[in-house]
């Protein structure tokens, strides 16, 4: 019976291996191109990779399913989905695994949503529950066919985290809930460690890359979470033909929010279908954003071509901690 699960499991385990590499695979993620029409910049070195593999990213991938819940590693193709599995480091998506927006440089899917799952706030609670991480990312698909954008689900979501994992610090990553503060407030009175709301690039390409936002909304959303108090935090994604300087004038004016945590990283195209990487941004081009993003005052900056919003989130535990006052 035992040698029967363990080769079920080596097989299921073998399958996902292939669909992922097949995902890994796809033109922006550098490793081939043999469909796409334009000729794509050369994957540089610094542009790695792990395949998914070993027991941890087996049984999480499991339990996600089993509980019928969604993560954006999955969905959005996250190209550090290995290594962050293996640690035991996952961002769940709630609300659903359909987004009712259709932003250029997202995998995941564009279309119609089912009403929200009642049961998935306990769920998402208890996974994070049986995990007992210290720190973690909770993000959604974006809700524009709900009245208050899923805010309320959200606070449902929070509160039952909280009330499993008192000690866990909890981001919640958020879309603009179009700019209705209201929701922002329902959000942030279920008592969340970080409120993050993602630019994703610079203001002149913002409308081709986040077709339905807005950047003075994103501002707006940023910008009452910091009045009311909370840790507040944004990311940029570079590649997408933004120039330096661009970056460094949204950082200027992040801080004149006072947006607390900022992270850089590489923009990776998920398929064809989605638009194209400009360019591979260097890691000293990384890190001068990061000296200078640290040197205006930002309490805290992640860096580099593999940076994520969630990536080593953990790492920030103690910084946020503080930031808090705790
Ligand atoms: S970087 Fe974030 S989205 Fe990507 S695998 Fe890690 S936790 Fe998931």
């Amino acid at each position: 019976m035992a040698e029967r699960i363990v080769e079920t499991r080596s097989r299921k385990l073998r399958i996902l291996q292939a669909e992922l590499a097949d995902q890994l695979a796809a033109p922006g993620h550098g490793l081939r191109d043999p469909a796409a029409p334009e000729r794509l910049p050369p994957k540089p070195d610094w542009i790695r990779m792990k395949m998914p593999r070993g027991e941890m990213f087996f049984d999480l991938k499991q339990r996600v399913a089993e509980l019928g819940l969604h993560t954006v590693c999955e969905s959005a193709s996250c190209p550090n989905i290995g290594e962050c599995w293996n640690r035991q480091s996952l961002t769940i998506m709630i609300l659903g695994g359909t987004c009712t927006r259709s932003c250029q440089f997202c995998d995941v899917p564009t279309g119609k949503p089912l009403p929200p799952d009642p049961a998935e706030p306990e769920n998402v609670a208890m996974m994070l529950g049986e995990l007992g991480l210290r720190h973690t990312v909770v993000t959604c698909v974006d809700r524009d066919d709900l009245p208050d954008g899923g805010a309320a689900h959200w606070a449902a979501t929070i509160r039952a985290i909280k009330a499993r994992s008192p000690e866990l610090v909890l981001e919640v990553l958020t879309g603009d809930f179009k700019g209705d503060t209201g929701a922002v407030d329902t959000v942030l009175g279920a008592g969340p460690d970080v409120f993050a709301h993602n630019l994703e690039t610079v203001p002149r390409l913002s409308r081709q890359v986040r077709v339905q936002a807005s950047y003075a909304r994103s501002y707006a959303v940023l910008r009452h979470a910091k009045a009311r108090g909370a840790v507040t935090k944004t990311g940029l994604m570079l590649g997408l033909g933004e120039e330096p300087e661009e970056i460094r004038q949204v950082m200027r004016e992040l801080r004149e929010i006072g947006v607390d945590i900022l992270t850089l990283g590489q923009y990776l195209r998920p398929s064809p279908r989605h638009l194209a990487v400009a360019r591979f941004a260097p890691p000293d081009e990384f890190a001068a954003h990061k000296a200078a993003a640290l040197a205006m005052g930002f309490p805290h900056v992640e860096s580099g071509p593999m940076v994520r919003s969630s990536y080593h989130a953990d790492g920030q535990r103690d910084i946020v901690l503080a930031l808090r006052g705790r």
